[in-house]
């Protein structure tokens, strides 16, 4: 029997691990599965997808830029790809229908609690950004019931109307916004950078007092790119710093459950991918 095809689509595309990853998790739990990274077609991506599934996808993930051109274009969404506003996971129903999937927000969770140990309830968030991956986070996080969350964002309007999105949603906890030059004072319990900056000449420039020895600093993106903001967070006194390979793993790891049925071990694969990282 020929093995059951998967992909992830973006643009840029070249350097992803998820090819790496789901290949791990094959291996790992038997599937037989072939997984391949598709350069995404701005202004064709929907009628690309379309063509794809009808001819044997079983799976895709969705990544920069078309996460939002993934929510509009399938037929069926779980409620946490309601809630982000975004689909990375999409799959085709026995009868063709076509349902998104987000896992990037449950992905982070996990990689808090299980391998870094993190309780939120009750604890202090700020989280930089206010775009498609913040989106993504809110849900979950104001889940734990977190005493106090901020979203601080380089164009302020953007931070209130996010956060007057979830508004709703806040339950017990403070859900704040503010400007980057503005964020209430500190420390942070958790400080997320969602941005797509680094810190440095272009990047960052924040309020020092965000964190002490009890605070975890964690970058959404992973490898050399997370150095300026880990660096500036050791710094500034962070007792732990993290980038954000680990969610992208967890991430994979859900796609693959929902697709497979199986969850993966993740911890190993999580090892490799930072063995090849370092010498990369
Ligand atoms: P996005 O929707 O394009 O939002 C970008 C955010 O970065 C906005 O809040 C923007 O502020 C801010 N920003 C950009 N340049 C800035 C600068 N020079 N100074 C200050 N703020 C700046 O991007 P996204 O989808 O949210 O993704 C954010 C990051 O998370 C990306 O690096 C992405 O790769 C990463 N990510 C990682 C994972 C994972 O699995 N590890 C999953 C999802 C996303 P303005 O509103 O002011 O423009």
């Amino acid at each position: 029997m020929k093995p059951d095809r998967y992909a992830v689509v973006g643009n840029p595309i070249g350097h992803s691990l998820s090819p790496r990853i789901h290949a791990l998790f094959a291996a790992q739990t038997n599937q037989s599965m072939i997984y391949e990274a598709r350069l995404g077609r701005p202004g064709h991506f929907a009628e690309d997808v379309r063509d794809w599934f009808r001819t044997g996808l079983r799976g895709l993930n969705v990544t920069v830029p078309f996460k939002e051109e993934a929510f509009r274009l399938v037929e069926r969404r779980t409620a946490r790809a309601q809630s982000a506003g975004a689909v990375n996971t999409v799959w085709a129903e026995a009868d063709g229908t076509l349902t998104g999937d987000n896992t990037d927000g449950t992905g982070f969770l996990r990689d808090l609690g299980i391998r870094l140990g993190l309780e939120l309830a009750d604890r202090k968030i700020l989280i930089l950004g206010a775009g498609g991956a913040t989106r993504g986070l809110l849900e979950p996080l104001l889940g734990e019931a977190p005493a106090r969350l901020v979203v601080a964002n380089r164009t302020p309007e953007r931070a209130v109307a996010l956060v007057e999105s979830f508004a709703q949603l806040a339950g017990t906890t403070r859900l704040e916004s503010s400007g980057l030059d503005t964020i209430p004072d500190g420390p942070y319990d958790l400080l997320i950078n969602a941005t797509a900056a680094g810190l440095g000449e272009q990047g960052l420039k924040l309020p020092p007092g965000l964190l002490a020895e009890t605070s975890l600093a964690y970058d959404l993106v992973y490898g050399s790119a997370s150095r300026p903001f880990l660096d500036w967070a050791r710094r500034q006194g962070a007792g732990r710093v993290t980038d954000g390979l680990g969610m992208l793993v967890e991430q994979a790891a859900e796609s693959f459950a929902a697709w497979r049925g199986v969850r993966p071990d993740t911890t190993p694969v999580l090892r490799e991918l930072r063995e090849t990282l370092a010498t990369a």
